[in-house]
């Protein structure tokens, strides 16, 4: 039988998420807290201030939507709700996290114009600028900020200006960069942000949030086409009583707010971007020397998550290398890529550059006990 992990000894998350937490975030959640009790609403107002302030935004230009479920829901709740009936969606796809939105318009018979990229080379943003010239009636212009299944990031600052010169909003999915690569969304003309509450601000799972320019949640009156993800609703809700429509995820919301004060001990989106640029460069010297390639050019990758071809081995077996890392206490990512093989491996999360070497001696042990030769000189010394 399986032995109970201890908490202090749960296996580190090198993932897209859900992530390590700290100590601290998950005994945040060891209350009980009902949803109209006072402690637990001002807790919530605070959230969708700092929220908002990590955006280099604040009320009444911008306002701050939770929403319960994961960031897909989030996702899912902007284009249900924020798409007019007769809109029409631009999307920008180099990965799979832009597939997604492809099909959550097609589920929403929302009508969409999808302009693909390849997964590893930079946007070509003269065709998406020559696109927007082109087409009729484009409303909204959708992009991904760091496309997790490769872990590139999209020039949404570009984006969100090529949008607003053709006069439609900008959604941006910020899932896994946001509040970890600085952003202003007032300077990035976007009208949604998206992101959740388990990637970079290091919260537990439960709800999404949306980031959104007032005027533009304003006229989505009517256009709903969901009850519970309905987001104007949503707002307007947390606007009159402070509390969520539904049942709200409390310990989430409890571990979250904890996470944000976290988040400002270390120094704001600086300085949490700057551990995990830390934690990335420790990871890619270190895969490096062991013989591992990265999946994109250096010039293109970001700091959040790192994926990796599959060695040209006959004896690499990513199942086999993944139990065995995860044996040794270290929890790594399939890949998400359509034309290569890859693994990947994230840094984000409560993950320090001394975490980041354990797990490269890990893996050198596992390379040399699956008796992979990547070098020629990874062998017993
Ligand atoms: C994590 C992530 C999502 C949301 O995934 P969920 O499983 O719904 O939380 C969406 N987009 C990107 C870019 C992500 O990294």
């Amino acid at each position: 039988m399986d032995t109970v992990i201890p908490p202090a000894r749960d296996k580190l998350l090198l993932t897209p998420g859900p992530l390590t937490t700290s100590q601290t975030v998950k005994q945040a959640m060891l209350r009980d807290y009902g949803s109209r009790d006072r402690a637990f609403i001002e807790r919530v107002a605070d959230i969708r201030r700092r929220l908002l302030g990590l955006g280099g935004v604040a009320s009444p230009d911008y306002e701050a939507v939770l929403m319960q479920g994961s960031g897909t829901y989030a996702v899912e709740s902007v284009f249900s709700s924020c798409v007019p009936p007769d809109g029409r969606v631009l999307l920008v796809v180099n990965g799979a996290y832009g597939r997604r939105m492809v099909r959550i318009c097609e589920v929403l018979r929302i009508a969409a114009e999808v302009e693909v990229f390849p997964e590893n080379a930079t946007l070509d943003l003269r065709r998406i600028e020559q696109r927007l010239q082109r087409s009729r009636g484009v409303t909204h212009v959708a992009a991904v900020h760091c496309e997790t299944s490769t872990g590139m990031f999209n020039p949404v600052e570009v984006l969100g200006a090529l949008a607003a010169a053709a006069g439609a909003r900008f959604v941006v999915d910020a899932m896994s960069s946001f509040a970890a690569v600085p952003l202003d969304l007032d300077k990035a003309h976007i009208d949604y942000l998206v992101s959740s509450a388990n990637k970079c601000i290091e919260g537990v799972p439960g709800f999404a949030f949306v980031l959104a320019r007032r005027a533009a949640l304003l006229e989505s009156r009517g256009w709903a086409r969901s009850l519970s993800l309905d987001l104007l609703a949503q707002w307007e809700g947390l606007e009159a009583n402070g509390q969520f429509r539904f049942t709200p995820p409390t310990h989430a919301l409890a571990a979250f707010h904890q996470a944000l004060l976290e988040l400002e001990a270390e120094g704001g989106v600086a300085g949490r971007a700057a551990r995990y640029r830390t934690n990335y460069e420790t990871l890619v010297a270190g895969m490096r020397a062991l013989g591992f390639e990265e999946y994109l050019d250096p010039a293109l990758q970001g700091y959040i998550i790192t994926s990796y071809r599959y060695p040209a081995t006959a004896r690499w077996d990513f199942e086999q290398f993944y139990q065995q890392l995860s044996a040794r206490g270290f929890v790594i990512y399939p890949g998400k890529t359509s034309d290569a093989d890859c693994f990947r491996i994230g840094n984000i999360g409560r993950i320090f550059p001394e975490d980041i070497r354990a797990l490269l001696a890990a893996v050198r042990d596992v390379v040399m006990e699956m008796g992979m030769d990547l070098m020629g000189d990874v062998g017993p010394n």
